[in-house]
């Protein structure tokens, strides 16, 4: 079962920007497909998304990851074995060499994730099982459903709003099923709309699907949030409420600019405080710029035990970073975002790193999203426990809901780390 090509092009993403995808042959037949997709308030350590830069697509282009597939990944991956049962590790280590670079700038973390998951979706599918089913295998874990995390709040890098924080989730964590959980997240997506409607503020989408409108200030969208779950005819003690801050987007040397005013630090950690013991928020992600070490400690220290504290683009899914932040106790939680890293054994191991450390683990979309559903499957099939994949609208985010739903169909485990 030897793979005899690998078939890159450049097909679109959620936001209209140009994005890879990889066919994989295998025996000549076609076998696989994996698409890649790409953030936009990405962390300074991210592995490197290989643009083109230049005119076309405003500099977007990713023809040179594509032809680093066409040419270079697959001459060294053409014959390749894929029945060894080391497969995955053994591709990942192919590609790390060929890339030879810390943050995979050669190559591009884009082509090199694209040629990782289409590998692991062939092994999958030469060994006869689903995707979750085969991921499982591979990390020795039980397979379970993840409780979802709803984007149904835009703001910050997602929207053109005035809203500082980047993402206002519901957490529906009182439901014994995921397809119970998923329709009251929904009840709540469309309530929230009524809310705003009746307030006159415009329910325009933002990036991930979710109402994206002006607000007076950024404790408004908490207010909206509570408004949305009780008028879908739910309590707060069912379902909470989780924030992606992204506090990186409005920080600079001068501090957080933050609801039109200048912040510290601590000042921050007060205000994430008062919010806790106002609101049912039991998720706070990037509270603080990813270099800003000592806030992430001191809120971790005051909250940790009441609310996730989780590191996205502080540990951007690599073990270096994250080991630091177990060191410093800078957090509790992580999110793990595949392109972060740019392969799937080094996700794989940043899971465990987390896990080893009782980290409590989220697995996420980015924000230019494709119909690409694995990670759907990486979280059932890692075990993770949580997965955040923006609102319950457009299908670039309903496809991995959707996937959920199927899968559920044969994965009974359903993990309620808030139960
Ligand atoms: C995020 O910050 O968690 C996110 C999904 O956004 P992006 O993909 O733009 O980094
Ligand atoms: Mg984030």
């Amino acid at each position: 079962m030897e793979i005899t090509k690998l078939f890159a092009r450049t097909i679109l993403d959620s936001r209209g920007n140009p994005t890879v995808e990889v066919d994989c042959f295998v025996n000549d037949n076609f076998i696989s497909r994996a698409a890649v997709p790409s953030g936009a308030s990405t962390g300074a350590y991210e592995a490197i998304e290989l643009r083109d830069g230049g005119e076309n697509w405003g500099g977007k282009g990713v023809s040179l990851a594509v032809a680093n597939i066409n040419d270079m990944i697959s001459k060294e991956l053409v014959g390749f074995d894929l029945n060894s049962p080391n497969s995955q590790i053994e591709i990942d280590e192919i590609l790390l060499e060929l890339d030879g670079t810390e943050n995979k700038s050669n190559l591009g973390a884009n082509a090199m994730l694209g040629v990782s998951m289409a590998c692991l979706k062939a092994s999958a599918k030469l060994n006869k099982n689903p995707n979750w089913r085969h991921i499982s295998n591979l990390m020795g874990t039980t397979p379970s459903i993840p409780i979802p995390m709803m984007n149904i709040l835009n703001g910050g890098a997602h929207a053109s709003s005035d809203v500082d924080i980047q993402e206002f989730m519901v957490i529906p964590h009182g439901f014994s099923s995921f397809s119970d959980a998923l329709r009251a997240g929904t009840e709540c997506y469309h309530s929230l709309k009524l809310e705003l409607k009746r307030d006159g503020l415009i329910t325009g989408i933002g990036d991930e699907g979710g109402f994206a409108p002006n607000l007076p200030t950024n404790e408004h969208g908490l207010e909206y949030m509570v408004r949305a779950i009780e008028g879908a005819g739910y309590s707060t003690e069912e379902i909470g409420i989780a924030l992606d801050v992204a506090a990186t987007e409005f920080y600079s040397k001068d501090g957080y600019k933050f609801d039109k005013k200048k912040s510290t630090g601590e000042e921050l950690v007060e205000i994430y405080e008062g919010w806790i013991e106002k609101y049912p928020l039991l998720s706070i992600e990037d509270p603080f710029d990813e270099d800003d070490w000592e806030s992430w400690n001191l809120l971790t220290k005051n909250c940790g035990d009441q609310c996730q504290i989780v590191g996205d683009d502080l540990y951007v899914t690599q073990t270096k970073r994250l080991e630091k932040g177990i060191n410093l106790k800078s957090s509790n939680s992580i999110l793990i975002k595949l392109n972060q890293v740019g392969t799937v054994t080094e996700t794989f191991e940043t899971l465990k790193l987390a896990w080893n450390a009782d980290f409590k683990t989220i697995i996420s979309h980015r924000s230019g999203e494709t119909s690409d559903a694995i990670i759907a499957d990486l979280a059932t099939g890692s075990g993770a426990g949580q997965i955040k994949t923006g609102a319950p609208a457009r299908s670039d985010r309903t496809s991995k809901y959707n996937q959920l739903l199927r899968i559920s169909e044969s994965v009974t485990s359903y993990f309620n780390p808030f139960s």
